[in-house]
């Protein structure tokens, strides 16, 4: 794991410019739990922990969907009702 990341934070910028942090390294899920990430290699990169920092306020975003959406969802079935708000963006069934 830590071999095929060299030790190094992988955060990529922009102009492929690579973050050449070595110390403070945290293991990040690229997708996270909330998302349905694993705990596999395929799943897991190197961040330093300024960039773990970034990428995780990034995944909040995401996080936060994919929870409104469980809460959508547990809404619907619940009320067995159609809400406005989601199905506009989530066609139902999905
Ligand atoms: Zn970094």
């Amino acid at each position: 794991m830590r071999e095929r990341d060299g030790h190094q934070c992988t955060y990529t910028g922009p102009g492929d410019h690579r973050c050449t942090r070595r110390r403070g390294l945290h293991l990040h899920h690229i997708i996270p739990h909330a998302l349905g990430g694993e705990d596999t290699v395929a799943n897991l990169t190197v961040l330093c922990n300024m960039h773990n920092a970034y990428v995780a306020t990034l995944d909040f975003g995401a996080t936060h969907m994919a929870r409104a959406i469980e809460r959508s969802r547990a809404h619907r079935s619940r009320q067995r009702g159609t809400p406005k708000q989601v199905e506009e963006k989530q066609p139902p069934g999905v």
